[in-house]
């Protein structure tokens, strides 16, 4: 049998079997569209998928002929990993997360706010064991996280900065824990999140960064995107200290760091975008209990309920706000 393009239904999680090759799923490009211009927000993609073969034409019985035989479907839950490579010179090095042909599904194709999202067979995780869709709809964003991990480097002993509690920054903080950071210390300017963030593991939490501890920190990791938390976290770093942009500014957005300080101090300044090769590790992770997902998650809004966790997003309520269909 022979996983071929599944499209995931995700309104009442009803299964449809798109019957196409891989790679058939642009068709469906920016169909049955829930919302315009939030696409990127809905990455995290649950749902069944199912396995179709291809009729023989060579069947004993008579019964061959084109199309595909759709008597022995079966289906599991599946998470899916987003982005996909389209051969460039990026992609061929192993760095398909900077292909110059960037595609991702609920970014450049359908996602999440779709009624039916097609996704490659390649892309379809099997849901883990144990893993409930509430937390299975994090291992995205896990994903994001542990390449973010990746891209620091080793973190064992080393004293952390972490500005920006939201999601990103508590699913870091928990893996810099994990990995052997001797502390991590967490700044945002909302004390709701701070309050999470000691709840998974921040060593102490501040609404700005301690004067006191500026020029102290081996790591810091900026989850916000701002600008002048950028310049914060560069300032805290001691020497030969390691700053990683995870957040995302805007394209036009600019820093001022200083140049001499970076030779001068041997600082090392790396980006992390997205995800390369990580989705996997994220699903075991989750299946492994590694992520305190709880405090992180509230009670997930029914889809009749969407435009009041919109609202709940934009007013930058809780953490992460879900929507289950069928809920
Ligand atoms: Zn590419």
């Amino acid at each position: 049998m022979r996983l071929l393009t599944v499209v995931v239904g995700l309104k009442e999680r009803r299964p449809f079997i798109a019957l196409a090759q891989a790679g058939a799923f642009a068709n469906y490009r920016l169909q049955h569209r829930l919302w315009e211009g939030l696409p990127h927000l809905l990455h995290a993609i649950l749902g069944l998928s199912g396995s179709v073969e291809p009729r023989s034409n060579n069947r004993a019985d008579g019964q061959g002929g084109r199309g595909f035989d759709c008597s022995a479907l079966s289906f599991s839950g599946v998470c899916v990993q987003p982005r996909w490579d389209i051969h460039c010179e990026y992609c061929r090095v192993g760095r398909g997360n900077l292909c110059a042909n960037w595609n991702a599904i609920g970014d450049t194709v359908n996602g999440a706010f779709a009624e039916y999202v097609a996704v490659p067979a390649a892309n379809a995780y099997r849901l883990p064991d144990g893993v409930d869709d509430q937390q299975g709809a994090l291992i995205e964003p896990l994903s994001c996280a542990v390449h973010g991990l990746r891209r620091i480097g080793p973190v064992l002993g080393e004293d952390v900065l972490l500005i920006g509690a939201g999601t990103m920054g508590l699913l870091l903080l928990q893996l810099l824990n994990r990995a052997g950071a001797r502390s991590v210390t967490v700044v945002d300017r909302k004390a709701t999140r701070l309050e999470v963030a000691k709840t998974v593991g921040a060593a102490s939490v501040a609404g700005d960064v301690p004067e006191a501890d500026r020029g102290t920190f081996g790591v810091a990791v900026d989850a916000t995107g701002v600008p002048a938390a950028i310049e914060s976290a560069f300032g805290a770093l001691a020497r030969g200290g390691r700053l990683m942009i995870f957040g995302v500014a805007s394209a036009d957005a600019a820093v001022s760091l200083s140049p001499f300080r970076i030779y001068n101090d041997e600082i090392t300044v790396v980006g992390s975008m997205a995800v390369l090769n990580s989705f996997g590790a994220a699903a075991d992770l989750m299946a492994a209990g590694a992520i305190d997902t709880g405090p992180l998650l509230g009670p997930p809004f029914a889809l009749d309920q969407f435009p009041e966790a919109l609202t709940s997003v934009r007013n930058g309520e809780g953490v992460k706000i879900q929507v289950v269909p069928g809920g």
